[in-house]
This record gives structure tokens, C-alpha cells and sequence, in this order.
């Protein structure tokens, strides 16, 4: 064999992947891919030595939209990849025929790490593994053999599909799909071919540097990739909500930063911790953002002091965006969004809404506004912020709540409360101006323990 002994990066643990949810510890002796162990990088970047090594390759979902064109998109979607393998080790990131190759340039790199990483990156249909090798026909059928051979056990129908980009390759593309097939069929008794339907799929192809052997397609999170569509400030509480409307707005290539309004003494100082916390956690997806947290006592003492009570809610959650609306104009951000869901408190009927919404001209948009809390959980558990939400801390926004909130208050009613508090404005705009910036980078750890 041409494969020499000796140190690969990999760890074997890519079958996790395909069979669902990442679990630690689910990985045994004769898992898909474990053999690789044994084999080294001999030359990995000269065209014609005897090589092998594992790549990422990441393919396109929804790039396309009126005005932005797709050299842009994908431009965008190299620096996201790169920044988010920076860490993890080189890299070298590039895309042809709207598919991403992440190849290392080092040996020892962290494969499971870097695909954790970067299949949390939007924009992302779906991604694979594959590894690289020599073109030469009998190291192919090797190469597939240790690469792939324990996913061929226990099934009983699969395929070979070969592509040629290197047409100078004296195998064409059929030849390549009978030959390796014949091969893999004489290494598992009972396997079939299905051209159809088959179970697991074979994927080889042959490039200028080498040949590309891949694993099954893996789902990536889908979206457009962060800052295609703009930036908004998001509004965090400490709740279940508004991380998994980040996540959401995210999702649709926004990109954030967040906005917290605390009132100590009545807030304390973990309950601030608990929300950078949560703003850290959800970096995977967002990137590194802002997070502004708003001293908020006096204008919301001065509201409790000044106003109707059944009034109070509505009026403080006006009077957070209008703040909100000053800290975004500041930072280029072009709406304001919310974990708003229809009904689910008094503040968010309709009718609140309308009354919030008229507070302040930014769009605000509530990516939750039609989903079921059962939804949200299961939401917020994906994107591993459910924990962290539920540990309790007092909120600004549950603090001085009237007992019977009005469910339907009239904008009018709500114009002359305002018209009665002339001392508002001037505490809000002292608040804007206090406001404390923390940067929250997706190479920081989550250091709040609850
Ligand atoms: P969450 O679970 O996100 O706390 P919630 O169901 O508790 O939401 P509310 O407390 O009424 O609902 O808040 C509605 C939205 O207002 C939140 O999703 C969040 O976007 C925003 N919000 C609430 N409290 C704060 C706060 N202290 N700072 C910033 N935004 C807040
Ligand atoms: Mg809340």
C-alpha cells in the first residue's frame, strides 16, 4: 500500500453526524471512519506524492435575492467560514460550482471542532466530509474501503456516483462508478446496487490535485449568511424568547447586536451575567456582537410613579424603544427585533403592539410572533440557550407589573399618559446616554455558571 502508518488528525467520530444529534460519548471502536487513524499525511499539498487528508466541503442553500448577487454572497460566506475556522486551525477556504471547501494546510487539526464550527454557519444547505487522495485507481478503492467501509455495514443497498473535473483521467466517470462499485461489493458479502434508491451513497471525484471521497450530506442550519441583510438590534431579555429570536433573525443573514435594560438595585448583577451569558452563547450563530445594557431604574421608576397602573407595562415597553431606537441609530442598526409572540402576555395582544410598534419609527420585527411556546422550547434547546434561560433572575420587565394589565389599551389613552410624565424623555435620554457597551466574541468561553 502507498498509504504509510502514522499520526492522522482524525478522530473517527463523523458517524455521530449522520446519525442525528451530537451526543459525547456515542462513538465506538469501528464507527465510520476510524481507520484513518492509522494512515498519515505524507505530502498533503503537492499535485503528484502520495497524500491523504479529510476536508469539510459546504453547500449552498438560498443564496439568491434581487440586487445582491451571488459573488457577493459568496464572499461573505469565505470570510464567515474562515473567521470561524481561525481558531480551530489553517485553513484553506475556497468555493467552486457553489460548494465551499475547507481544506487544512496543517496536520493535527481538529475535524470534529472545525465541523461543529462551521455547521452552525447560516447559509449552509448541507455539508459533508470527504478526504482527499491520490488519483491512482487502486488507492482510491483503498481509500474509500477504510474511509467509508463501516458505514457500508448493515445496510444493504448502495451506489458509487464518479465526476471528472481532471478529464485527462484515463478512467471515465462510468468505468470509475463499475470499478469501485465491483470493489466495494467484494469487500461486503451482502450489499446490492440501487441506481434508484439506494441507502448509502458513494461519491467520488477526481480533481486536478487529487481524489475527493465523500461521506453522506449532513444538514446544515440553512439561511442566508450574518450581515447579507443588514443589522439590527436585538432585545435581551433573560428569558427563553428573545435568544431564539436572534437566532432566528440571524438565520435570515441579519447581523445583531443586543440591547438589555437593567434596573438595579431591583435587577441584580447575575441577572446581567446571565444575559452576556446567553448573548455569548449564541455567537456560534450570530458571530461577535455588542451587547448594550440600558440603566433603566430611574425612567422606570419615574413611569410607576407617574402613570396609571394598568397603563405601566405598555408605557415602559414604549419607553425601552425609544431608547432602543437611539442606541440603534448609533450603531448602523436598521431595526429593532423582539421575542414577541401574539398573546402570550397583555403586552403582546394586538392592540399593545399597535401601541409599541407607534413609540419609534424603526421596524421591529418579532420573528416568534406565530409561534407556540412549545415551538420556542424546542428551539432554544437547538440552539442550547434553554439552560441558561431558565435559571431564575429577575427581569425589568416583571418588576412593578400591575396586577390586571390593560389587555387592550387605546393609543390615545396611552398618548395622554405620556403627555402627563414631561419628565420622561429627559431620564430616557440620560439612560441612552450610560449605556454600557460589552463586546461578547465567539472565541470567549461562557463563564456564568448560574
Ligand atoms: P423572554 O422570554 O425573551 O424574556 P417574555 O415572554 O418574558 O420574553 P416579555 O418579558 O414581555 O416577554 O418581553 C418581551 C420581549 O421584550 C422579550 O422577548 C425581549 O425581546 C424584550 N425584553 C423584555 N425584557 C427585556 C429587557 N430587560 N431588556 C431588553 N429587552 C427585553
Ligand atoms: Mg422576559
Amino acid at each position: 500500500s502507498s498509504l504509510k502508518e502514522g499520526a492522522f488528525g482524525y478522530s473517527g467520530q463523523l458517524f455521530r453526524y449522520a446519525k442525528g444529534p451530537i451526543s459525547e460519548g456515542a462513538v465506538t471502536e469501528g464507527d465510520w471512519g476510524s481507520s484513518l487513524r492509522k494512515l498519515s499525511i505524507i505530502n498533503p499539498t503537492s499535485g503528484d506524492a502520495t497524500f491523504m487528508k479529510e476536508i469539510i466541503m459546504g453547500y449552498q442553500g438560498e443564496m439568491s435575492l434581487k440586487g445582491l448577487n451571488r459573488n457577493q454572497f459568496e464572499a461573505a460566506m469565505m470570510k464567515i467560514l474562515r473567521y470561524r475556522l481561525k481558531t480551530v486551525g489553517k485553513f484553506r477556504v475556497y468555493c467552486t460550482q457553489s460548494t465551499f471547501y475547507m481544506e487544512p494546510e496543517e496536520e493535527d487539526v481538529d475535524m470534529d471542532l472545525a465541523f461543529e464550527r462551521v455547521s452552525k454557519v447560516f447559509g449552509l444547505a448541507a455539508l459533508s466530509r470527504a478526504v482527499v487522495c491520490e488519483k491512482d485507481f487502486d488507492t482510491i478503492c483503498q481509500t474509500a474501503e477504510d474511509y467509508l467501509g463501516s458505514a457500508l455495514h448493515g445496510i444493504r443497498t448502495f451506489k458509487v456516483e464518479a465526476r471528472r473535473a481532471d478529464k485527462t483521467y484515463p478512467m471515465t466517470s462510468p468505468e470509475l462508478m463499475r470499478e469501485l462499485g465491483a470493489y466495494l461489493l467484494g469487500k461486503h458479502n451482502y450489499l446490492k446496487v440501487d441506481v434508484h434508491n439506494p441507502q448509502f451513497k458513494v461519491i467520488v471525484e477526481i480533481r486536478d490535485y487529487g481524489a475527493y471521497i465523500h461521506g453522506p450530506k449532513i444538514p446544515g442550519e440553512g439561511g442566508l449568511p450574518v450581515g447579507t441583510s443588514g443589522r439590527a438590534l436585538n432585545m435581551l431579555s433573560g428569558g427563553i424568547d428573545s435568544p431564539v429570536a436572534a437566532y432566528r433573525m440571524a438565520k435570515r443573514g441579519l447581523a445583531l447586536d443586543h440591547i438589555h435594560f437593567a434596573s438595579p438595585p431591583y435587577t441584580s448583577e447575575r441577572a446581567k451575567l446571565k444575559v452576556k451569558a446567553l448573548a455569548q452563547l449564541i455567537t456560534v450563530y450570530t458571530g461577535s456582537a455588542n451587547l448594550f445594557v440600558v440603566p433603566y431604574t430611574k425612567p422606570q421608576e419615574y413611569i410607576r410613579d407617574n402613570a396609571p397602573d394598568v397603563l405601566f407595562t405598555v408605557l415602559m415597553r414604549r419607553s425601552m424603544m425609544r431608547i432602543a431606537n437611539v442606541i440603534a441609530k448609533k450603531q448602523g442598526c436598521e431595526a429593532l427585533v423582539t421575542g414577541e409572540s401574539l398573546a402570550q402576555v397583555a403586552s403582546q395582544t394586538v392592540k399593545a403592539l399597535q401601541c409599541t410598534d407607534a413609540a419609534q419609527d424603526l421596524p421591529i420585527l418579532r420573528p416568534l410572533i406565530g409561534m407556540d411556546k412549545t415551538e420556542i422550547i424546542e428551539t432554544s434547546r437547538h440552539i442550547n440557550t434553554f439552560e441558561t434561560s431558565i435559571l431564575p433572575y429577575e427581569d425589568c420587565c416583571t418588576i412593578f407589573t400591575p396586577p390586571h394589565p390593560k389587555i387592550r389599551p387605546e393609543l390615545e389613552e396611552i398618548l395622554a399618559a405620556e403627555a402627563a410624565m414631561p419628565g420622561l424623555a429627559a431620564l430616557e435620554a440620560e439612560a441612552a446616554e450610560q449605556t454600557e457597551r460589552i463586546r461578547v466574541r465567539i472565541t470567549d468561553q461562557v463563564e456564568f455558571e448560574g
